[in-house]
């Protein structure tokens, strides 16, 4: 069996180890001239390294990140506290996204990616499909993964009139410093006034990864890091998370990233006869959550583990899509949760139900093979 990956993220990344790894020829196509990453730290859940053990990358993953925890704080710095939930319901390990990239490709195998090599097109025939790129050649295959992202040209054509849509004053600004210059004996996130929260994370290697996000962002004004100190302003009380501030300051401007967030609506499916979406092509979300990746790592292990060699591959995929599309309808609530807490308490409180639902059952098992 062949597949084409469109994307080497994450998520096509990982989908091309897992097929590789189920047996499966895969070439990944990357329209990019290089293997990139857009953004800055990443936190990975417990179901995300599960998935990386059972693809032989777990210690070397576990390597390039840092382990933390997500307790918010509130604006007073006062630990909002969530009882009810145990301490591996808030463990994450930070990495940065670039290397986390590297060692996925690395693990692919750089000879089955195809840089600077966009997908254009597809179509399917009753034992193959075709797949058109971009340098007007043309590849055969069995099956085709559609891992590109929230502006997904595969989605584009496979459930057309679908465009990723903001999501309405959602904005997000990070950066990692290497040499923050600011004593840090600990991480914190807080949660504010005016839709604000952030933080900062330190990293393996002794940098630190801090962001800010908004819900219902006033209209912008200022550099990226003026906008990013009037959100931190929000983060402190009393002389309280000063730190925030103090790290946003020490950031050259050229470093700060700035996002409008995106979403990707529902979708009625998510899959063809030989056609699969995976990852933020399928279900790009509020990173209020911070696990669109870990999720979008969930989908490459299941479509590992149901599509094999010489299996049908429609079955397979409706089993993917008759998995993947309650799973996410459950996200989606339990994002909604959050995101409209009426305070800071209950947002954590909110939170932490996410992150021990995602990372309990049904879906670890469901991962493992
Ligand atoms: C501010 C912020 C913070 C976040 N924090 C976290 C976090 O802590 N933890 C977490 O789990 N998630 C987090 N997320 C979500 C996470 O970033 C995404 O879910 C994840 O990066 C999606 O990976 P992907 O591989 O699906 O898509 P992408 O990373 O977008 O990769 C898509 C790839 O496809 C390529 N491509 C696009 N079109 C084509 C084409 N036509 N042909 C060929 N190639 C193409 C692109 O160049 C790209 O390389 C965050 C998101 C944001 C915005």
């Amino acid at each position: 069996m062949r597949a084409v990956v469109i994307g080497a993220g994450i998520v096509g990344l990982t989908s091309g180890l897992a097929l590789r790894r189920a047996g499966i020829d895969v070439a990944i196509y990357e329209h990019a001239p290089e293997i990139r990453a857009a953004g800055a730290g990443l936190g990975l859940w417990a179901n995300a390294l599960t998935v990386f053990d059972d693809l032989g990358v777990g210690e070397q993953v576990r390597a390039i990140g840092k382990p933390s925890e997500m307790y918010f704080h509130d604006a007073a710095g006062r630990l909002l506290d969530t009882p009810e939930f145990g301490v591996e319901d808030h463990r994450f390990l930070l990495v940065h996204r670039a290397t986390l990239n590297d060692l996925l490709a690395d693990a692919v195998g750089r000879q089955n990616i195809r840089l600077a090599t966009g997908f254009a097109d597809y179509e399917e025939h009753a034992d193959h499909l075709t797949v058109r790129l971009t340098n007007g050649s043309e590849e055969n295959a069995d099956v085709l993964v559609g891992a590109d992202g929230a502006y997904s040209t595969v989605r584009s054509r496979l459930v057309p009139g679908t465009p990723a849509q903001q999501h309405l004053g959602h904005h997000a600004w990070r950066a990692v410093i290497p040499n923050p210059g600011v004593p840090l004996s600990e991480d914190r996130l807080i949660l504010g006034a005016h839709g604000c929260r952030g933080g900062y994370v330190r990293t393996h290697d002794g940098s630190v990864y801090w962001l800010v996000n908004q819900f219902n962002t006033p209209a912008l004004t200022g550099t990226l890091k003026q906008q990013a100190l009037e959100r931190a302003a929000h983060l402190e009380v009393d002389g309280n998370n000063t730190i925030l501030a103090e790290l946003i300051a020490a950031t050259p401007e050229e470093m700060i990233l700035h996002n409008q967030i995106m979403l990707v609506p529902p979708l009625p499916h998510w899959v063809s006869a030989r056609v699969a979406l995976a990852g933020d092509a399928a279900h790009a979300m509020s990173p209020h959550i911070t696990a669109g990746a870990t999720l979008g790592i969930e989908d490459a292990a299941l479509l590992g583990r149901l599509l094999a060699p010489t299996g049908d591959v429609r079955a397979a995929l409706a089993a993917y899509e008759a998995d993947r599309i309650p799973r996410y309808a459950h996200v989606a609530d339990l994002s909604a949760a959050v995101e409209h807490a009426s305070t800071p308490q209950e947002f954590a409180r909110n939170y932490a139900a996410f992150s021990h639902w995602m990372i309990t059952a049904p879906g670890e098992n469901r991962v493992r093979a």
